[in-house]
């Protein structure tokens, strides 16, 4: 089978392109980033890496034309983006997967859309279920772009579901793991072992209450390549994730007892981090019985297990530390 990995050059993307490589497919990745994530994949004649848009049309209909399954994952992610530039999030996430979509439509192709679990925004009543309902806050707020854009991307899938396009929605909940982000930056795991490796306090925002479901990308890979292989579920929603729910402050000690660095915790306020144009998300906790049930995916790693291994990741690709002249003599 060929496989298009729209945005395969991210950590998700990469990921699911080792895992169809794995089970002996042909793997066609289109991103505009650079092919670092899939270095180990491109001496594969089976990898393909074209560093391009999904707003070049022409070029996305031909690997669209080729391939037999879509996974549709190129979007602007992180917290950052939605603050400081929430212009690009909506365009790529709602214009760019409008044009995936309608080339998958045009094929015939089925199409997995990668969303997230921020499409159910603050909305309080943990575990959510596929069908909950979204609570967003105000437009003037950038935070909730993100949700917007990608809750309308989700409707375009339905919408091209109902013209006959063969489509899957996956809802990610906080995935994690090796090649996640570069380290200090990004997501909270990656701030926090930037953090802890150097010794530096690992800053836990507001007192560290709110909760994530951390799960981890083997996890997360098994049952996305479920979702598009599976006949069932077409024209589902399937959240991805565990239900193991961790606070923040609980991620920050854990952080602490794996490397005995000196960090200590420190408590920030939400705006020194994020400014004034964004709402933390209190609670986030999946329902996870489709994707057992019809996916046949449990999230088995434990989260110790799955951060020590992030964090030997990250260790392994730190700069390496510049041993100031003389200073192993004498002792
Ligand atoms: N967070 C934190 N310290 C940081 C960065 C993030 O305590 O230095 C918290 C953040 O406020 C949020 C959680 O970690 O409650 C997860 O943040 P992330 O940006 O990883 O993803 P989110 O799940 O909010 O999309």
């Amino acid at each position: 089978m060929k496989v298009l990995i729209t945005g395969g050059g991210g950590f998700l993307g990469s990921h699911l392109a080792d895992g169809f490589l794995a089970r002996g497919d042909e793997v066609y990745v289109l991103d505009i980033g650079s092919d670092q994530k899939n270095r180990h994949n491109l001496k594969n004649p089976k990898f393909h890496y074209v560093q391009n848009s999904v707003f070049d049309i022409e070029m996305l209909e031909n690997l669209v034309r080729r391939c037999d399954l879509i996974y549709h994952l190129a979007a602007v992610v992180g917290v950052e983006h939605y603050v400081a530039d929430p212009y690009h999030v909506l365009n790529v996430n709602v214009n760019g997967t409008q044009n995936v979509l309608r080339a998958a439509h045009r094929y015939d192709k089925k199409i997995v859309l990668a969303s997230t679990s921020e499409v159910y925004g603050r909305n309080e009543n943990v575990p959510f279920d596929e069908h909950d309902d979204r609570v967003l806050g105000s437009t003037a707020i950038d935070r909730w772009c993100y949700s917007t854009s990608k809750a309308v991307g989700e409707h375009f899938a339905f919408a091209y579901g109902r013209l006959g396009l063969p489509v899957v929605i996956v809802r990610y909940f906080n995935i994690y793991g090796p090649r996640l982000d570069a380290l200090d930056v990004g997501r909270v795991i990656s701030i926090f072992a930037g953090q802890l490796l150097s010794g530096k306090p690992i800053t836990v925002v507001g007192d560290g209450q709110q909760t994530r479901c951390f799960t981890y990308i083997t996890d997360a890979v098994k049952a996305t390549m479920a979702a598009g292989l599976i006949d069932e579920a077409v024209g589902g929603i399937f959240n991805i994730g565990t239900d193991r729910e961790t606070t923040i402050l609980e991620l920050a000690e854990l952080f602490q007892g794996l490397r005995a660095t000196g960090s200590r915790i420190e408590f920030v306020p939400q705006e020194s981090i994020y400014g004034n144009s964004y709402e933390d998300v209190p609670r986030r906790v999946p329902k996870v019985n489709r994707m057992h049930e019809i996916l046949g995916v449990k999230a088995t790693t434990s989260l110790e297990d799955g951060m020590s291994k992030t964090l030997d990741w990250f260790e392994l690709i730190r700069p390496a530390k510049v041993v100031e002249a003389g200073a192993e003599i004498g002792g």
